[in-house]
């Protein structure tokens, strides 16, 4: 316990030493993100600052080895820093599908050379990865994907459409699912494969949003040519590799249940006034006490299910009740969002600063319960596996 104080006090004083002021302000919009890459323009001096610090000292990724760009810290240590960061008010440094998806499942299935390749790039923000996950007919259903990679000597050549890929114009690599065997049965004959997507034959094209955004892309592959060394895990083992990296995507989308952002009582306080300190619509303030009872709630069974899994107790299924949940928590808090922000949440272009951006993140909040898998197949997965129901 005294070194965990000591190592509290060393992160907090380091912080408050290196964290620049503007990369202590709430974000305004999505271009506060860092994403990092190889085409990424950071927004200010701060920021590449701030990331450059931070994955300096592996704080990027806190519990990667060392070896790889991580701070090699315990989940206990994480666990202060994170909560330093937050009463500082720091801004993540750097958001990656890399460090939320293929670095767990790059530690876990990769070769020492994969691991040594890849993991430092990550760490310290420099190539931006893509999920070549879905696609026209595979959503739900993923073991039903079809682009393929046919054996053609030291290399194989991928065919094929994904669709929904979030950030594919702007990503460097992509880890894609391929059916490597066309006759094994469908789970079976799939691999988890590494590109470039600088290669010939990749192109993408943007998809328009609801929210007037761009953020995914159809993907496509023709002939192109992919190294026999890029698998990650078995040939015709990819199967097992992505799923293992959709816990940790779950994982990750749970947690935006727990965002921290403007308390929502200062947001409604702030638009609709209050009445001695009271919010006057006793409505909004009984829905806002529920939700804040909701997030308290989850964010200690997020807690919890830590511990479980560093006890290796936890199912793997328990990433889908959390997914679940996380993201019916962040859909109910956005639509609070907009009754408490009044007339002002309505506006499309209104200064983002003051909330105008509440009416596009509501519309992109609907998009929780599919991304990861759809609320249906977490259920699902819940019934079969954690609940033990019988099948239909
Ligand atoms: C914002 C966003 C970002 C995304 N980013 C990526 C990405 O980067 N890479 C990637 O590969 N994919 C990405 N996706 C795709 C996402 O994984 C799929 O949309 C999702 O898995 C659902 O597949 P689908 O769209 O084909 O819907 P479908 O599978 O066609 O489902 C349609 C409806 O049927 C229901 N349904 C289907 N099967 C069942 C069942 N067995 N039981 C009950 N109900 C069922 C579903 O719940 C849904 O309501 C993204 C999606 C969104 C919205």
């Amino acid at each position: 316990m005294a070194d965990l104080e000591q190592f509290r006090t060393q992160a907090r004083a380091w912080l408050a030493a290196n964290c620049p002021a503007a990369m202590r302000l709430p974000l305004e919009d999505d271009e506060d993100r860092c994403w990092g890459g190889r085409n990424f323009k950071f927004k200010s001096e701060g920021q590449r600052l701030w990331l450059e610090r931070m994955a300096a000292r592996g704080w990027t990724v806190p519990e990667w080895p060392r070896e790889y760009g991580g701070g090699g810290l315990s989940r206990e240590e994480a666990k202060i820093l994170r909560a330093e960061m937050r009463k500082l008010g720091c801004r993540s440094p750097l958001d990656s599908f890399g460090i939320w998806m293929l670095g767990p499942a790059l530690l876990k299935y990769g070769t020492p050379e994969q691991k040594r390749q890849y993991l430092p790039p990550i760490a310290r923000g420099e190539i931006r990865w893509c999920q070549g996950y879905s696609e026209p007919n595979a959503g739900s259903d993923l073991a039903s994907l079809a682009t393929r990679a046919e054996d053609a000597g030291d290399h194989f050549l991928v065919n094929g459409q994904k669709v929904w890929t979030s950030y594919a114009d702007k990503a460097d690599w992509i880890f894609c699912l391929v059916r490597t065997d066309r006759a094994a049965p469908k789970h079976l004959g799939i691999s988890f494969l590494l590109f470039d997507m600088r290669s010939p034959g990749v192109s993408t094209k943007p998809i328009l949003l609801i929210s007037g955004k761009s953020p995914f892309c159809e993907t496509f592959f023709d002939n192109v040519r992919v190294p026999k060394g890029n698998i990650v895990g078995e040939i015709n083992k990819g199967w097992e590799v992505a799923k293992y990296l959709l816990t940790h995507e779950r994982e990750m989308i749970s947690s935006i249940g727990v965002t921290a952002g403007r308390p929502l009582g200062q947001v409604a306080a702030d638009s609709l006034g209050t009445d001695a300190g009271i919010l006057a619509d006793t409505c909004l303030r009984a829905d806002i006490a529920r939700f804040e009872i909701d997030a308290f709630a989850f964010r200690l069974a997020l807690e919890r299910t830590g511990d479980l899994a560093k006890a290796k107790q936890a199912s793997p299924a328990i990433s889908s009740m959390l997914k679940y949940y996380g993201a019916e928590l962040n859909k109910r808090r956005h639509e609070l969002l907009m009754s408490a922000g009044g007339a002002e949440a309505l506006e499309w272009e209104g200064q983002r600063s003051r909330g105008g951006d509440a009416a596009r993140s509501w519309l992109r909040s609907k998009a929780n319960s599919i991304e990861g898998g759809t609320s249906e197949v977490q259920l699902n997965v819940i019934a079969k596996r954690i609940l033990e129901l019988p099948g239909a």
